[in-house]
């Protein structure tokens, strides 16, 4: 039950580009670093914004963000639209039927409907991580779908709980993706590949093995991982260091070269990342 959901959850956060504004009666309401423009629910619009201000403030910080903060103000602030229903959302948007919402880095928007408490617990706090990050690292170097999912899974602070607890388990019986794997992995290729996957992985005693998987199996346990990895980062090192990777990135640095630079002491390289982030998860992380 619980993996189905969190697989629809995966699909549902997709991230798709969109044209800036949309025609019809808005109304709106303004706070330091956002817009909601929204039709019908006040209470809910206000609740929105509520909850924007302070994800912001917590990404921003847990990102080793906060100094940049500037960068959200006045005609900066970033845009969220809300619908009255799903089908004026999908209408506007031309969004597939299974979409629940979507964010565009280019024009900071956030375009959704007024679903309640998925919109503010999942939806919200994801998409701002997406825009939060993707303002730090800029648009000039390659940033890989693990390390910009796994933000934005992180910063999902309900859900945290429940993806610790499912790694935890994938730890256990040694279902595990190697780092290195995780790297290189294209996933878009994937979707909908049917047949058995084998990849090579570690045991929890450091032994060689294998895995047989379905193409779903293997797109669940990438997200997963990507979450756990970038938790290894932040929990284990902190946000400090977590800033000087993203600026590394941004430099223009390859991920394995931005990590050795902003992690010298623990992360020389990727059986490094992937032994420490082990230990990390030996120790219950
Ligand atoms: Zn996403």
């Amino acid at each position: 039950m619980k993996r189905n959901k969190l697989k629809l959850l995966f699909i549902l956060l997709g991230f798709f580009c969109l044209a800036a504004g949309y025609p019809g009666t808005w109304r709106e309401k303004k706070s330091e670093h956002f817009i909601v423009y929204f039709t019908q629910d006040e209470k809910f619009a206000q609740d929105v914004l509520d909850a924007a201000e302070k994800d912001y403030r917590r990404i921003a910080y847990d990102l080793g963000y906060a100094r940049y903060s500037e960068f959200w103000t006045w005609d900066k602030r970033v845009k969220i639209y809300i619908f009255a229903d799903r089908d004026a959302f999908l209408k506007a948007t031309g969004q597939p039927s299974w979409s629940e919402g979507m964010a565009d880095y280019t024009n900071k928007e956030i375009v959704s409907y007024a679903w309640g408490k998925g919109f503010v617990e999942s939806l919200l706090p994801h998409e701002i991580a997406h825009l939060v990050f993707r303002d730090f690292v800029g648009f000039k170097g390659y940033i890989p779908l693990w390390l910009d999912e796994g933000v934005a899974q992180w910063e999902e602070e309900a859900k945290r709980k429940e993806i610790k607890n499912l790694i935890q388990r994938y730890y256990d019986n040694d279902n595990l993706l190697l780092v290195s794997d995780i790297m290189k992995l294209n996933i878009e290729h994937l979707k909908g590949k049917q047949g058995v996957l084998i990849r090579a992985t570690k045991t929890k005693d450091g032994k060689d093995g294998v895995l047989f998987l379905s193409a779903n199996n293997l797109i669940e346990i990438y997200y997963l991982q990507s979450v756990s990895l970038i938790g290894y980062l932040i929990e284990k090192f902190g946000s400090q260091s977590f800033s000087a990777f993203c600026r590394e990135l941004r430099d223009g640095k390859s991920v394995e070269e931005a990590l050795k630079t902003a992690y010298p002491l623990h992360i020389r390289s990727i059986q490094e990342f992937e032994t420490g982030w082990r230990k990390y998860l030996k120790a219950g992380a």
